[in-house]
């Protein structure tokens, strides 16, 4: 599957049925596994074999899929996770403990944001916070010697910022550590941050690759490009024998290209236990099946409805970044070939009030706490998201009180256009 194209990729990778097989990913619903011997299932527990034995560490359904995502990536292995949330902490935690250092990006899901700033924190994982667009010199000088992990966003959710993916990577590796990135909004489809050097890829599938709002999900997957052993005082989880695992070695015995997987599903998904359920995997593969036709629909949404705006006079500014007049225009170009998304924010003359009449008069897009699915919606941040905020943290936030954040779904521009043109006439 690996020579196909990634269209291709989209709709058939990670299951291939054998003679009168199911032609669709069967839902293993079971948690458990039979054996025939105590000495066939004990291969099993010692990694000797490969196969299952409990769906909290592994299940058919979900390993299809997850080698469907790992191959969109190009990476070597992946995994499903029961929400984004889950994925980004644990390829952080895989690699990271008590000690540890994160240099990380600024730019970031607010989810994001408090796992790495408050609960890792906690866990006595400490983090210095970057800008996105920071100079190399900038990048260089966060790294401290307990530095385990750089982390960012290709699109930032929501502030849309977009990650210079190649200078991080060079900054990671300079200092002898891996790349992780969020790639949910612009997905495989537009962006494979591998490509770029990024080592590690994470998503919540909750999004577009999803794609119609059904179910919260998770997914990690590892490039097999980083060189563990290369650094082996700097990942000892990965680099010397695991007692809680029968003494194995991850990096000897599973090599570049399986180590952090493994890991993660022996001994951070048997620890913590954030599956994602078989339903839920066999309805990502739905999604995921149709991820390469959607997503050019999204962009192309999001391209006319942040043209439109930008053109209009109750409008005081719009942030998409296949704008010519986006900050990170030729950076999005470079990596995501236009605007990446379907996700646009701008900020209407009028505040808070303006926002409100505005959306109140929407007939299309509806109002809701969520982005990238088949349906447009959108969210005032001041009255909604943020609404603890007084106007002038909002300001400083970077947040104005008349921002509206509007995922662009996969309806006809032309009425997703005419909904703006008569809700700006409030
Ligand atoms: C939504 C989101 C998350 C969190 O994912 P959940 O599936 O909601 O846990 C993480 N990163 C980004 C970029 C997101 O948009």
């Amino acid at each position: 599957m690996s020579d196909y194209r990634l269209n291709t990729k989209c709709v058939q990778a990670g299951y291939t049925p054998s003679n009168g097989e199911p032609r669709q990913i069967p839902i293993v619903q079971s948690t458990t596994f039979k054996y025939d011997t105590s000495e066939d299932m004990g291969k099993l527990f010692d990694l000797e074999a490969s196969g299952y034995f409990y769906t909290r560490l592994q299940n058919p359904t979900n390993d299809h899929v997850a080698a469907k995502i790992a191959a969109l990536e190009g990476g070597t292995a992946g995994m499903l996770t029961s929400s984004g949330q889950a994925a980004n902490f644990y390829s952080l935690f895989n690699i990271c403990e008590c000690g540890s250092h994160i240099v990380s990006s600024s730019s970031i899901y607010g989810g994001t944001f408090n796992l790495i700033s408050v609960t890792m924190k906690k866990m006595g994982i400490d983090v210095t916070f970057v800008a996105p667009d920071a100079s190399e010199e900038e990048l260089n000088a966060a790294f401290k010697e307990n530095t385990r992990a750089v982390f960012g966003e290709t699109i930032a959710n929501p502030a849309l910022t977009v990650l210079d993916i190649e200078k991080y990577a060079k900054a990671a590796h300079a200092h002898g550590v891996p790349l992780i990135i969020d790639n949910t909004f612009p997905t495989p489809v537009n962006c494979r941050p591998i490509e770029w050097g990024a080592d590690i890829v994470t998503h919540s599938t909750t999004k577009y690759m999803d794609g119609h709002g059904a179910a919260v999900g998770g997914a990690i997957v590892d490039s097999g490009k980083f060189d563990w052993m290369a650094h082996a005082d700097l990942f000892p989880g990965l680099t010397t024998p695991d007692d809680s695992y029968h003494g194995i070695t991850y990096a000897e015995k599973f090599g570049k290209e399986g180590a952090f997987i493994t890991k993660a599903t022996a001994q951070i998904m048997r620890d913590l236990g954030s599956i994602q359920s078989p339903q839920n995997a066999f309805i990502l593969n739905l999604g995921l099946e149709s991820l390469h036709v959607r997503m050019p629909r999204h962009v192309e949404n999001g391209q006319a409805v942040a043209e439109f705006l930008e053109g209009h006079d109750k409008v005081e500014s719009v942030n998409y970044p296949g704008l010519k007049s986006n900050k990170y225009y030729d950076v999005a170009q470079k990596y995501l070939g236009g605007g990446g998304c379907g996700v646009v924010s701008f900020v209407l003359k009028g505040g808070r009030p303006a926002a409100e009449s505005f959306m109140k008069r929407l007939k299309l897009a509806a109002i809701e706490t969520h982005v990238a699915d088949a349906r447009t919606c959108c969210l005032n941040p001041a009255t909604s998201t943020h609404r603890q905020m007084t106007e002038a943290q909002l300001n400083a936030a970077g947040i104005p009180a008349g921002m509206v954040r509007m995922s662009c779904g996969l309806e006809d521009k032309a009425d997703l256009i005419d909904d703006l043109k008569q809700a700006l006439e409030f």
